[in-house]
């Protein structure tokens, strides 16, 4: 018998996240599972004149992007309806993929719905694909969510 019981959805706050969280928060309610939302603050970023190499988030920005996602996850409750669902909302700091498959083992997540495509270009290049190494080594099923899938 599969329980779902903690349904775990990690966003970047681009549009191409948008479409896992309304499956996270469909699935939520028919497995009347917890819904998480997920945002990590990279503490490694792209930046000039070193941009080939991630070099440490300053502090300062640090601080202001936790702010900024905590801010980020209430508005996104808010503009897609999810309050019927109680969701909790976490902001992590660290590498995205690393916090992400971190938070399926601390909060005993069930499933991951992930979208597939946000980051592009360089950065993708540089720093690879987060969904990537979501599925490669969350400890629970992760389902992926393509752009114009739902
Ligand atoms: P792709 O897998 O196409 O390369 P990304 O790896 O940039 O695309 O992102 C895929 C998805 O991973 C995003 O849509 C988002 O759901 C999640 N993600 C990326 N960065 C973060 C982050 N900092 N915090 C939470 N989730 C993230």
């Amino acid at each position: 018998m599969i329980t779902i019981r903690r349904i775990l959805v990690p966003t970047d706050f681009s549009e191409c996240a948008t479409p896992a969280v309304r499956y996270a928060a469909e699935l939520a309610d028919r497995f009347e599972a917890e819904l998480v939302l997920l945002h990590v603050v990279p503490d490694t970023v792209l930046a000039l004149p070193d941009a080939v190499m991630p070099t440490p988030t300053p502090m300062a920005d640090l601080d202001a992007l936790t702010e900024s996602g905590k801010i980020g996850l209430a508005n996104l409750i808010t503009a897609m309806k999810l309050e019927k669902y109680k969701p909790r909302a976490e902001v992590r700091l660290g590498s995205p993929e690393q916090e992400i498959v971190e938070a399926v083992k601390d909060l005993n997540v069930d499933l991951v719905c992930i979208a597939t495509h946000g980051r592009e270009g360089i950065a993708r290049v540089l720093l690879g694909s987060v969904a990537e190494m979501v599925v490669r080594h969350a400890t629970c099923p992760v389902l992926t969510v393509r752009p114009g899938t739902c």
